[in-house]
C-alpha cells in the first residue's frame, strides 16, 4: 500500500483546526499531519475541496442499521451494519446486544468472531457491548422483561470465559450482586456502565467506587430525583452528573431535547461526554414497522417521527440515528462548537473505550480512520484503516505526477 495525501481541507484534530492542512496516510496509519501542502513523491492525492477532514466517528453503543440487528445471529447482519454506518461517518463501533437468554448472547459472541475476520467494507469492530440482562424491571424501557434478571456469578463467569471480545457491560448497580459484578468486570479490564437503573446516589457512589465509570444513555431508562415519604433522593441521572463519571448521550434530537443536551455539555464538557446512536435495525431505512432485537424473538416496533417506538407509543425503542446526525445536532440544537461536537464523537469515545492510543484523533502514528464532510456534516468520504470505503464521488483521487 502506498501513500495517500489529502489536501485542501480544514483538519479537525479534534483539539484544534488546521485550515488548509495536509494529512498523509501510509499503510493504514497516519504518517503525518501538516500545516500546509507537502510534497509526497508517488502519493495518490485526494482533494478535500475545502471540506472538513476529521477523525472517523466512534460509536460505542449501536444495535443495528440498514435493516439488520447484531442479534440476528448472522455474519451478514454484522457486515451490513458496519457498511451502513460507515456511509454516515462511523469508522469504528461497539456492537451492542439486547437483554436475551444466555444462549442468544453466546451465539452473538460466536457470530462476532466470524464477522470480525471478514470485515473490510465498513466500520471496524472494537469488541462487544453486552447491554443487560442485569437490569431493573421498572427501568426496562424497550428491553424484553422476560429476560431481565439479577447478576448471577455462575452465568456471567461462563459468558466471560466464553469470549475475550467483551469490552463493555451495562448493568443496574442497585441489584443484588451488581457491586461484585462491577468489581469482576474491572478486574477483567472490561468497562462497566450503569444502565436501565432505579438507583439512588448511595448505590451509584458505591458502583463508581467498584468499577462502574460510565452512564449508559444518560436520562434514558434511568432514575431522576425521587421522594420517599417527605425526603428527596438524587437518582442515577444526578449521581452521574455529580460524580466524575463519563456519560453517553443519544443526540438524535428526539430522545433528549436541546436544554438537556446543553445541560449535560455544560456540566460534563466534551471530555466526559460521548455521542452514541444506540441505533436499531431501522437506521438508514424508510420509516414504518420494524423489529427491535432479533428477527426471531424481537419486539415489533414502529418507526415514525425519526425514532423507533413501542407499538403503544409508551416508550422509545431505540434510535434510527447515524453518527453524522449526532454531531450535527450538537452543533445545531445545543450550540456546541464543531470542534467539541467532533471530539465527543471521536477522541472522547476512544478514551472511554481505551483505544485512544490508536484512534480518535488526527495525529501521526494513529490509525488512518478519517471522515470528510461539509458544513452541514453530510459525509463525502469515509476512510477506515487507510482504505476509502465510502465516497460520494465528487472527490477525485489521482496519482500525483512526480
Ligand atoms: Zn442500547
Amino acid at each position: 500500500m502506498g501513500f495517500l495525501k489529502i489536501t485542501n481541507g480544514t483538519l479537525i484534530t479534534p483539539f484544534r483546526y488546521i485550515r488548509g492542512g495536509t494529512i498523509v496516510l501510509q499503510d493504514g496509519v497516519i504518517q503525518g499531519v501538516h500545516e500546509r501542502d507537502v510534497d509526497v513523491p508517488g502519493a495518490a492525492v485526494m482533494d478535500a475541496q475545502g471540506k472538513f477532514v476529521a477523525p472517523g466517528f466512534i460509536d460505542i453503543h449501536v444495535h443495528g442499521g440498514g435493516g439488520y440487528d447484531f442479534m440476528d445471529g448472522t455474519e451478514e447482519a454484522f457486515l451490513k451494519i458496519v457498511e451502513l454506518h460507515a456511509q454516515y461517518g462511523t469508522t469504528s463501533l461497539v456492537p451492542t446486544t439486547l437483554t436475551a437468554e444466555k444462549a442468544d448472547l453466546l451465539r452473538t459472541l460466536d457470530t462476532y468472531e466470524k464477522a470480525k475476520l471478514n470485515n473490510n467494507r465498513g466500520a471496524s469492530f472494537l469488541g462487544i457491548h453486552l447491554e443487560g440482562p442485569y437490569f431493573s424491571l421498572s427501568q426496562r424501557g424497550a428491553q424484553d422483561p422476560r429476560y431481565i434478571r439479577n447478576p448471577d456469578p455462575t452465568e456471567y463467569e461462563e459468558i466471560l470465559a466464553y469470549s475475550s471480545s467483551i469490552v463493555r457491560w451495562s448493568a443496574a448497580p442497585e441489584l443484588e450482586g451488581a457491586i461484585q459484578f462491577g468489581r469482576r468486570l474491572r478486574e477483567k479490564g472490561i468497562l462497566a456502565a450503569i444502565a436501565h437503573t432505579d438507583a439512588v446516589y448511595a448505590d451509584v457512589l458505591e458502583a463508581y467506587e467498584n468499577g462502574y465509570t460510565l452512564a449508559t444513555h444518560l436520562y434514558s431508562a434511568m432514575s431522576g430525583v425521587t421522594r420517599r415519604n417527605a425526603f428527596r433522593y438524587a437518582g442515577a441521572i444526578e449521581s452521574a452528573l455529580l460524580l466524575d463519571m463519563d456519560v453517553e448521550l443519544i443526540t438524535d434530537g428526539i430522545h433528549l431535547p436541546p436544554p438537556l443536551l446543553k445541560l449535560v455539555y455544560k456540566i460534563k464538557g466534551a471530555d466526559r461526554t460521548a455521542l452514541i446512536t444506540d441505533a436499531m435495525r431501522a437506521a438508514g431505512m424508510p420509516e414504518g414497522e420494524s423489529i427491535l432485537g432479533s428477527r426471531t424473538n424481537g419486539l415489533p416496533v414502529l418507526v415514525e417521527d425519526g425514532v423507533a417506538k413501542l407499538l403503544d407509543r409508551s416508550s422509545f425503542a431505540g434510535s434510527v440515528a447515524t453518527t453524522n446526525q449526532l454531531v450535527r445536532n450538537m452543533v445545531q440544537l445545543a450550540d456546541v462548537s464543531l470542534l467539541d461536537a467532533v471530539r465527543m464523537a471521536s477522541a472522547t469515545p476512544a478514551r472511554i473505550m481505551s483505544v485512544d492510543a490508536r484512534k480518535g484523533a488526527l495525529v501521526a502514528g494513529k490509525d488512518a480512520d478519517l471522515v470528510i464532510f461539509d458544513e452541514n456534516i453530510n459525509i463525502a468520504t469515509t476512510i477506515v484503516n487507510g482504505q476509502i470505503i465510502y465516497t460520494k464521488g465528487q472527490i477525485v483521487n489521482t496519482v500525483q505526477a512526480i
